[in-house]
């Protein structure tokens, strides 16, 4: 991976800019630094404000795996695109709208008498994550969901940073999601970064039009690389000073 902050990354940068792109960002641990509890995250007003500059300019999104409500409340003035659940939750759930939650919901009903120590639910109500920062729990937990896969409607797992995140089958992932985005905003380009295994997603494309970046030391399928998440504020910063054709 290229470092983002190189000359080769900034020349890359500053001719996707020209393009007027899409801008898409994971939230935690991308945005924002990632904490032991995800209510503990903190999402610096620089960052908020140059993410609100730059959307004035050009399409801005977050697709983050929280449920999108969750994210809300750190944007009070709302940006282009708020997408939770890993891609599944673009707009406030609707009554009227199918249940999405049912397959969520027999997963946490399974999970819930098995968790113990540190563990907790994330529930999202269309996807869930399931967290512990004690490894031998979390093993045992991905024990526990491989046993149940036969029985219990059918889920993609995705590895997470300290968590299971289980995902019903046939739901966008972060992939699906760059594509409508590129559809609805009619952007020939975008720049898409993120540090999580549901990033990966995005990266593995290999989309010519996506311009990648992997946050964070771990291997990854993303062309750039920005090595630690403090520099998020630096690389908003430099996007912002560069022009639009
Ligand atoms: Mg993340």
């Amino acid at each position: 991976m290229i470092p983002i902050l190189s000359n080769d990354g900034l020349s890359a940068l500053r001719s996707l800019m020209e393009k007027r792109p899409l801008l898409a960002f994971d939230f935690d641990g991308t945005l924002a630094p990632l904490q032991p509890h995800p209510e503990k995250v903190q999402l610096l007003p620089n960052v908020r404000q140059i993410l609100e500059q730059l959307n004035e300019r050009t399409p801005v999104a977050i697709v983050s795996g929280r449920a999108r409500t969750d994210i809300l409340r750190y944007f009070p003035k709302p940006l282009s695109f708020v997408i939770g659940n890993h891609g599944a939750e673009w707009s406030d759930r609707d009554e009227d709208e199918p249940d999405e939650t049912a397959v969520a919901r027999a997963w946490k009903a399974y999970l819930t008498p098995l968790l113990h120590g540190d563990a907790w639910i994330e529930d999202k109500a269309i996807t869930l994550s399931v967290h512990s920062r004690t490894k031998d729990i979390l093993d045992e937990l991905y024990t526990a969901v491989d046993q149940a896969l036969a029985t219990l409607p059918p889920i993609r797992i995705l590895p997470g940073i300290h968590c299971i995140n289980i995902i019903p089958q046939g739901t966008p992932s972060k992939a699906d999601t760059l594509m409508r985005l590129l559809r609805e905003t009619g952007c020939s380009r975008a720049l898409y970064i993120g540090d999580d295994e549901t990033d990966e997603d995005v990266f593995a494309l290999k989309d010519p039009r996506i311009l990648t970046i992997h946050v964070g030391q771990r291997p990854s399928q993303a062309t750039y690389v920005l090595e630690e998440q403090e520099k998020i504020e630096e690389l908003l910063k430099t996007l912002r000073e560069m022009p639009n054709s």
